[in-house]
């Protein structure tokens, strides 16, 4: 089943993918109750948080913050495959991991062209509508891949998977669209708020599997939304509140899909350095056999002066996008190839 078929059939069984409301219970949340788009009291209605943020004072509304990201990232090509076509950019203002899919390399081509795309943004001033400047720079990211499918054919059905959070003085845009995810860890909390655009989650949804099938379903893989330039792009968008203490988990299928959302849990609230966090997490999808590109970023709000870890500044790219695959688009365009980046 392609791509546009899995589309067809979602719409032909009335399939939608909603979006839901603010969790509750402490702890990881079950992917049934809570893989849905998480919808913050900014967007229902409700300003003390907007009002803490824009007077820089915590949620207490008594000490002064500057917010700021502390971010590591890592991707790894695991075990049985031959390339890595996982894309990923972390920087002070944009988190963003990208799966790509389609043979001939393909796959690689389109997630490093979506993240290089949209990496601008981080040094952009997103100016005041925050899910604009994302939702605008994603759809500039998949006309290029319509302009790379029309210049070279022979790589049509590639596309990618895109999960990018734009941060911005204590607001979060997230843009999601595929089977990468995004996750939050808030004050014991830990919430997936990305909702999967896979077939089989829409079956979850509509009562057909079980939750606990997903994972050995022979169609688990099967994306009903990806940018691929031959369509309307068609992401969830959404406005989060952030405060310094919220850490953020971004990463590919190739880690969300083999470690539990338990274990993912359990290794954010408990190792504490970013570096390692995301060290630990590569390491447990490759001991899990590593099927699959694996790619995570991990993210920490913190106070750019009262916290006794400082904020990251340093951009970083990784997976294809840091490599050849940047190689390969130069030589479709004609050009010459950027200034590596750093791994
Ligand atoms: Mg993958």
């Amino acid at each position: 089943m392609t791509l546009r078929q899995a589309r067809d059939r979602e719409q032909e069984t009335g399939g939608h993918l909603g979006l839901p409301g603010e969790p509750a219970s402490p702890g990881p949340q079950s992917a049934a109750s809570q893989a849905r788009l998480y919808r913050p009291r900014l967007l229902s209605g409700s300003s003390a948080g907007r009002a803490a943020v824009e007077q820089g004072t915590d949620r207490s509304g008594t000490a002064q913050i500057t917010p700021a990201l502390r971010y590591a990232v890592r991707s790894d090509v695991g075990l049985l495959r031959e390339g890595n076509e996982d894309s990923a950019y972390a920087g002070p203002h944009l988190l963003a991991v990208a799966d790509g899919v389609g043979g001939h390399a393909a796959g690689e081509v389109a997630s490093a062209a979506t993240i290089k795309t949209i990496a601008p943004l981080d040094a952009e001033d997103p100016g005041p509508d925050l899910v604009g400047a994302l939702a605008g720079a994603v759809a500039t990211a998949n006309l290029r891949l319509q302009e790379l499918i029309n210049s070279d054919p022979a790589i049509d059905g590639m596309g990618t998977t895109l999960t990018a959070l734009l941060w911005s003085e204590g607001y979060g845009a997230l843009c999601h669209i595929g089977d990468s995810r995004a996750y939050l860890l808030r004050d014991g909390q830990f919430i997936q708020i990305t909702h999967d655009h896979t077939l089989v989650q829409s079956l979850v949804d509509k009562g057909m599997i079980a939750e606990g099938d997903m994972a050995t379903h022979p169609y688990r893989s099967l994306l009903l939304r990806a940018l691929d330039g031959g369509t309307i792009a068609k992401p969830d968008l959404a406005l989060l509140e952030t405060y310094p203490g919220d850490r953020y988990l971004l990463c590919s299928d190739g880690l969300s899909g083999v470690i539990s959302d338990q274990t993912l849990y359990q290794v954010l609230a408990s190792v504490r350095d970013l570096d390692e966090a995301t060290l630990r997490l590569v390491e447990l999808a490759i001991g899990s056999g590593g099927p699959d590109n694996i790619t995570c970023i991990v993210a920490d709000v913190v106070d750019a002066h009262g916290s006794q870890v400082p904020p990251t500044w340093q951009p970083v790219f990784v997976g294809a996008a840091a490599s050849g695959a940047q190689a390969d688009l130069s030589r479709r365009q004609g050009g010459v190839p950027p200034p590596a980046s750093r791994l």
